[in-house]
């Protein structure tokens, strides 16, 4: 199943993709929120839609695409997950994982324009396979994992290279940008992913392919993710885990290439859709 959420911002309801059609299922009661997700939302979901889909309002396809869950309790990242990528920023490879959290009010719809935050010269890209938290996960072994995980998305998780590297301290602050964090279109259910650990994924800039890899090149795959991180958290229902974006970034260039506005940037994980944001200033954008 392919969930979705649509409308204005502060007035955004959840969908179900079926075919190229969203079906407004908000009669359902439910968004996708933690208790959504905890109390096997999309179990109830799946046989509710099958039963009252022809009563289901269309969502017409220039209705805005919101986030495709609802905001988490964490938005949580990985870094340095891809060896080309490691190697592009001149990092050594983890020996664990590289964990930092961005903010979850950088979360945006797939198709929202990305807004340069006030005086960013160095704002990039970063296409990234995205976990959502199914279940509740406390000290879960890795072959326990997947158990506790609802799905996949699409997630561009922007940067801002002078804020992150050259203004002290933790990533955070070039990650937590309103607009850094697109999420979806969609939020594909793990039925229907197999194996995540064997998608393709890419990313352009204009037009320009310049991020291109494949999940299998991941150092640290889902289920060791899910399980290292609740040995130090608990991942809540809904909580989204960014897995790392592979080389070919904007700083990885000779010389780097940053964004600016009236660049669009699009991306795409296989099976899981394809997100794209038009660039444009803060100042253009909030006077
Ligand atoms: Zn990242």
């Amino acid at each position: 199943m392919k969930l979705c959420r649509y409308g204005e911002p502060g007035a955004e309801r959840p969908a179900v993709l079926d075919g190229d059609q969203r079906f407004d299922v908000s009669a359902w009661g439910h968004d996708y929120d933690e208790r959504f997700f905890g109390s096997a939302g999309i179990d109830g979901l799946r046989e509710w839609f099958r039963a009252n889909r022809e009563s289901c309002p269309r969502v017409p396809a220039d209705v805005r695409h919101a986030p495709a869950v609802c905001r988490p309790s964490k938005l949580i990242c990985i870094g340095f997950n891809y060896l080309k990528h490691a190697e592009e920023t001149g990092a050594e490879l983890p020996s664990e994982p590289i964990v930092f959290f961005k903010a979850t009010s950088a979360i945006c719809g797939a198709y929202d324009d990305l807004v340069l935050p006030r005086g960013s010269r160095k704002s990039d890209w970063e296409v990234e396979l995205a976990v959502v938290i199914g279940a509740r996960a406390s000290y879960v072994d890795e072959a326990d994992a997947l158990n506790h995980v609802a799905g996949y998305l699409v997630h561009n998780d922007y940067s801002e290279r002078e804020f992150q590297l050259e203004r002290g301290g933790q990533y955070v602050k070039g990650k937590s940008a309103d607009t850094f964090a697109p999420l979806g279109p969609v939020l594909v259910t793990r039925d229907e992913i197999p194996d995540a650990g064997r998608l393709d994924l890419w990313l352009k800039v204009n037009g320009e392919t310049v991020q291109e890899a494949n999940t299998s090149d991941m150092v640290f795959g889902v289920a060791k993710l899910v399980s290292y991180l609740s040995q130090f958290m608990t991942l809540l229902p809904g909580d989204v885990i960014s897995t790392g974006t592979p080389n070919g970034v904007g700083s990885g260039f000779d010389p780097p290439r940053f964004l600016k506005p009236g660049d669009v940037v699009e991306c795409g994980i296989a099976g899981l859709g394809i997100s794209k944001q038009r660039v444009v200033a803060w100042e253009r954008r909030n006077g």
